[in-house]
């Protein structure tokens, strides 16, 4: 891989099962990735050792020099501080309190680090590197085990206050809705993320209604969408619910920052129509156009590359915090 015009970016995406690590070009081409168990029971130290590891292993498949590498953007659980690049006890790594990962990243690899939510670095992907690039006021949803967004106003990413902008799971949706994990009820996440989607199917077999997964003895999200895809009803319900749930969180961020684009990704957005068309209609019946007059809504363009190509958009961010005048700029134009 040779270095292009912007240079290359190391990327790594840490998950609470897997450490994925390439190397990337200001294109959005992905070169030499490797994947690896986190084993996030070792704690800390063997993690970040394993971290260090999976992105030389990149390097190496890539054939190109640590020193090649402008920047190492990562993406991980929050809750972090991007300032500090310290992370602070995220649920799917055990025993992370304050570990200043930027700095023993970079002490390690010898090469500038630069740490972001995932949430955060997959909008920035989208905005960067998908299929509906460069559009300047752009909301990022992901619906997985939970439901998570980043937001990007005026071309970059919105922190707010705290840096902790773009929480779109824990948008009311419902006050007197489910319970969530926040404490609060009715959030979108607590009737859109996969183990809520799967707690309510079972909660309606219990009731009575029928389904194909009547005696699943463990149900998750994916076996929620897989039955719905099979025709279950029940199932199909539990995804209308969720896109409802989804759509009105959209009305309501479109609402207070009149966005242009949205984008909806994670695994439960590959139950496609499923959970997209309840959405889309919840969007068409309670948006007020006047609002939001040309709001897009697509699907994610870029899959399960999101977390690497999210890493090295946030990375590349980064460095354009540090030159300004390079910003919007240096997307590469969409085709078509
Ligand atoms: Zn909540």
């Amino acid at each position: 891989m040779t270095d292009g015009r912007g240079g290359l970016v190391g990327a790594v995406d840490v998950g609470g099962t897997s450490v994925r690590a390439a190397v990337v070009d200001a294109a959005g081409t992905i070169a030499g990735f490797v994947t690896r168990p986190t084993q996030a029971a070792r704690g800390p130290d063997a993690v970040i050792a394993g971290i260090a590891d999976t992105l030389r292993d990149a390097l190496a498949r890539a054939a190109v020099a640590p020193q090649a590498l402008a920047a190492v953007g990562v993406g991980a659980p929050g809750p972090l501080d991007w300032q500090t690049g310290v992370i602070y006890e995220p649920p799917n790594l055990p025993g992370w309190d304050a570990v200043p990962l930027s700095d023993r990243l970079t002490e390690a690899l010898g090469v500038a680090v630069y740490l972001e939510n995932d949430a955060n670095a997959a909008a920035l992907a989208e905005f960067r590197y998908g299929k509906v690039r460069g559009v300047p006021h752009m909301l990022y949803v992901t619906v997985s085990t939970g439901v998570g967004g980043g937001l990007i106003l005026g071309g970059r990413l919105w922190r707010g206050a705290y840096g902790s902008a773009g929480e779109f799971g824990h948008m009311t949706v419902d006050f007197e809705g489910p319970p969530c994990d926040c404490g609060n009820r009715g959030c979108v996440e607590a009737l859109a993320s996969g183990p809520d989607m799967a707690r309510w199917v079972r909660q309606q077999i219990e009731a009575g209604q029928p389904s194909a997964l009547r005696g699943a003895s463990q149900l998750s999200g994916r076996d929620v969408v897989e039955a719905a895809r099979r025709g279950d009803d029940l199932a199909a319900a539990a995804l209308e619910r969720a896109g409802r749930a989804v759509g009105f969180g959209i009305v309501n961020a479109a609402h207070l920052v009149n966005l242009d684009l949205v984008v909806v990704g994670g695994g439960i957005a590959n139950a496609g129509p499923l959970l997209m068309a309840p959405l889309r209609a919840a969007v068409d019946r309670h948006l007020l156009r006047s609002t939001a007059p040309n709001l897009r809504i697509e699907a994610w363009s870029l899959g399960q590359n999101v977390g690497i190509l999210g890493a090295a958009a946030a990375a590349r961010a980064r460095l354009a915090d540090a030159a300004p005048q390079a910003g919007l700029a240096d997307i590469e134009p969409q085709a078509g």
